[in-house]
């Protein structure tokens, strides 16, 4: 049992779980409380003194699940000892389990889903109230975009812009449309001045975020016409963005790409499966041949391209048969990495109503196993291949195994470790590689 450490009501301690997109919605809850008047535990301190516990949670994973549950079996220990505190469920987990997630943890004393942050501020002064009750604010929008929020960044040379919000995809396997609702695009008006206040703020990159960025939409403009705009702004030495969806993939981007010289050479292409009658059972839109002319077109188009996926291994059906068809597309398109899964059943897709969850689980670590092991070696042989280039670094921080060494990254968002005195954090520099292990480049300063 803890002590009973005094409780500042002032004092948020937020948790994040999952996503980039997830890490954004935090930085606008922090805005959204900050301006009432709350304060916020650094992201490295750990206390007992804050009287909110916000966690803002995850459904794409099982793994996800466990932490959450982990983290709720600590705080309903430390409720006993600190009757007033205030837990708080923030996020798509929250959304998908609503009530559900009530009942089962009583220490809970909210959960609110991703478009109803704007409610935080009330739910915890409900949670405050003298007649204490458990409420649920889960309401889906179809206009809420934040507009109006500039989120609470942690400092660093990157920031995060999500430009849209919602899926209208509904991939069998996955929650984000019941979750996070419906697509919505922000005004590019407003991303674009977003991207020059961040400019002036001293950061130099920015990553575009959406769930599908191919489907921005907003006043005739598009995704390419937004992207084109975000790098013309002074001062914005990188831009990324994550994810565009290989069904629709716009051709005219690959042109703003390779044009602009701000605009990083690297595109996550999720593949998810290599087998077309599981991409069907997906309802991911595309076939192999199709993902891999797309690969081939990307990579010709855009010299030096860096192309990254996801892959899940096991979805409901896939036989080992199925499973060769995603290693070969694997080997074809020699992503420079992978995010590589075992499938798992979310509540309320469409896989978990339509296909059993028949694959062992045994059977899903082999296949993540030996698709992690072609994908490392692919990336090894590709890293090896730079030793001797030179390679235009963005220095993010100290190294954290050798603090006298900086932690930079290329434009293919690569790791590079290398000494130099002389620089600072936000600096961009040329940096020759020296050295390769399949996830870091040992680089040395290219004399200017
Ligand atoms: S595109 Fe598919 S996988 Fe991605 S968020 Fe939408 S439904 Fe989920």
């Amino acid at each position: 049992m803890p002590t009973a450490v005094a409780l500042d009501s002032a004092l948020v301690d937020l948790q994040t779980y999952g996503c980039q997109m997830n890490e954004y919605d935090s930085e606008l809850a922090r805005t959204i409380l900050g301006r009432e008047g709350f304060r916020f535990v650094a992201p490295d301190e750990a206390t007992d003194a804050a009287g909110v516990v916000l966690i803002n949670t995850c459904a794409i994973r099982e793994t996800a699940h466990t932490k959450i549950y982990a983290r709720l079996g600590d705080l309903k220990v430390r409720k006993r000892a600190q009757k007033d505190l205030v837990v708080g469920l923030l996020g798509c987990m929250a959304q998908n389990l609503k009530t559900e997630l009530l009942e089962r943890w009583p220490s809970v004393d909210f959960v609110c889903g991703p478009d109803a942050y704007r409610h935080l501020p009330h739910l915890i002064a409900e949670a405050r109230s003298t007649n204490r009750a458990q409420h649920a604010s889960i309401e889906l929008s179809e206009y809420e975009t934040y507009e109006d929020i500039a989120p609470t960044r942690v400092e660093g040379v990157n920031a995060w812009i999500a430009i849209m919000r919602g899926c209208n995809n509904f991939c069998t396997f996955c929650v984000v449309p019941y979750t996070r609702g419906r697509e919505r695009s922000r005004d590019p008006l407003g991303v674009v001045e977003e991207t020059r206040r961040l400019a002036a703020d001293g950061h130099k990159q920015v990553t575009l975020l959406g769930q599908n960025v191919n489907s921005y939409r907003h006043d005739g403009r598009d995704f390419a016409d937004l992207i084109e705009m975000v790098a013309d702004v002074d001062g914005i030495e990188r831009v990324r963005f994550t994810s565009p969806h290989p069904k629709d993939f716009p051709l005219k981007l690959l042109r703003v790409i390779a044009e602009h010289p701000n605009v990083c050479n690297t595109i996550h292409l999720p593949l998810q499966s290599g087998n077309d009658r599981i991409l069907k059972a997906m309802n991911r839109g595309y076939t192999q041949e199709e993902f891999l002319d797309l690969a081939a077109l990307m990579r010709a188009s855009i010299p030096g391209l860096t192309l990254t996926t996801d892959i899940i291994c096991g979805f409901p059906t896939e036989t080992d048969a199925d499973y060769e068809d995603t290693v070969h597309v694997v080997r074809e398109a020699a992503f420079e990495s992978a995010y590589i899964f075992k499938y798992s059943e979310r509540q309320g897709t469409t896989a978990e109503r339509k296909f059993p969850d028949d694959v062992p689980d045994d059977v899903k670590s082999r296949r993540v196993t030996e698709l992690l092991a072609v994908q490392r070696e692919i990336a090894r042989a590709k890293n090896v291949a730079k030793i001797g280039s030179v390679e235009r670094v963005l220095i993010e921080g100290a190294s954290k195994k050798d603090p006298g060494q900086w932690r930079a990254r290329n434009d293919g968002n690569f790791i590079v470790v290398f000494r130099d005195p002389s620089c600072a954090v936000g600096d961009v520099r040329d940096v020759r590689i020296v050295e390769a292990t399949p996830n870091t480049l040992i680089g040395e300063p290219v004399p200017a």
